[in-house]
């Protein structure tokens, strides 16, 4: 069971199993355990008083408790491309940005899965930001819905790929995700929920127990340890040999195929060199890789790459039998793209 935060999250820091063991500590039945999701997560109330079906007893026991705060959305900006970047406020002032990505009549939602990150990517605006706090899962969920509504549209997609690294605050992403994923939340598919991790290998580890079939993206922007290291110092203690092996394993614990990020720098993971080693780095292993513009940040070093470079690369990975898409980035223009997205406060 998820617990986190419950001072500053009230009822929003339990998981769906924390429902369920909240309903028994207070000696309900266990349907009322489903009734408070579906009032949460499927009706999404604001209030307990709305609960129409849960004795007054109980809601007043709850509200005592576990307070139900909804998070709102402060400033809404939109893209030529019809992408929108939402910032969202929650009861302690913690603000965090989600994205609204809409195309042919699907909807994909962006969540931040924490208020900063602290893992210290160079290229990424929110890596510099640093980190403020975990979010817990209702908090997470209220974005989606935000985004939903806001749209007016059905959620049929769902990334973290916002701020945070999900697998520094595994439970309460998994539950956020199984809100959505559940037919009492948002009912979308699992196979459509993408979890993006930095490469923290206990992650990747658990998620291959998992139930759920959620989709596997790992960002990887350079198969060179020594670059690999100097971008992504977070993560430098986990090798991209023990990357690899625990990417092998989870591929044959689930059967299910996870896909690497990797955004073009000029002069630092661009080069004939990097290349090789990412069509190394990806053969003989079940992967798919998009290959991503890097996005513009502030008062960062780094550049895009040159044009012709991203076709270069795929040609070769293709050439190799490796999936690779080139990925048009969305939503720059209001800097809600991949790794835009800094912190306010
Ligand atoms: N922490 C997680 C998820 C959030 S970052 C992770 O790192 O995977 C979301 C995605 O944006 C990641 O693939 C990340 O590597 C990528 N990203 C970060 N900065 C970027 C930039 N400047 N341009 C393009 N992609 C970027
Ligand atoms: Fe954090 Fe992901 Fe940005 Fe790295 S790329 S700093 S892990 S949000």
């Amino acid at each position: 069971m998820t617990r986190i935060l419950p001072d500053i999250a009230g009822i929003k820091s339990l998981d769906p199993q924390g429902i369920v063991e909240l309903m028994e500590s207070l000696d309900a039945p266990r349907f009322r355990a489903k009734q408070l999701q579906e009032w949460l997560y499927g009706k999404r109330v604001s209030s307990y008083d709305e609960m129409t079906n849960l004795p007054k007893a109980l809601r007043a026991q709850l509200e005592q408790d576990l307070p139900l705060y909804s998070a709102k959305v402060v400033k809404v900006a939109k893209s030529k491309d019809k992408t929108r970047k939402y910032l969202i406020e929650y009861s302690d002032s913690t603000m965090v940005e989600a994205v609204g990505i809409p195309s042919k009549g699907r909807l994909t939602v962006c969540i931040s899965t924490q208020a900063g990150c602290s893992m210290g990517c160079a290229f990424c605006a929110t890596g510099k930001g640093g980190f403020t706090r975990n979010l817990a899962p209702g908090e997470m969920f209220d974005q989606i819905a935000l985004v939903a509504d806001d749209f007016g549209q059905r959620v049929t997609n769902i990334v973290s790929m916002g701020q945070g690294e999900p697998f520094m605050n595994y439970d309460a992403t998994l539950g956020a995700l199984r809100f959505a994923n559940m037919k009492e939340g948002l009912n979308v598919g699992a196979r459509h929920i993408t979890i993006s991790t930095c490469g923290i290998l206990s992650g990747i580890r658990k998620l291959s127990t998992e139930s759920e079939q959620f989709t596997l993206a790992v960002s990887l922007h350079s198969a060179v340890q020594a670059t690999r290291d100097k971008i992504m110092p977070g993560v430098a203690k986990f090798t991209l040999d023990r990357l690899r092996s625990s990417l092998v394993s989870y591929s044959e614990a689930t059967g299910r195929r996870p896909s690497f990020e990797y955004a073009l720098i000029n002069g630092i993971n661009d080069t004939p060199n990097e290349r090789d080693a990412l069509v190394e780095f990806c053969s003989k292993m079940l992967c798919h890789v998009n290959l991503i513009g890097l996005n513009r940040v502030p008062e960062s070093r780094f550049k895009p790459s040159k044009q012709g470079v991203a076709e270069e690369f795929a040609a070769a990975l293709r050439k190799a039998g490796v999936e690779t898409t080139i990925r048009a980035s969305k939503g720059s223009d209001i800097a809600g793209a991949c790794g835009q997205l800094i912190q306010r406060r």
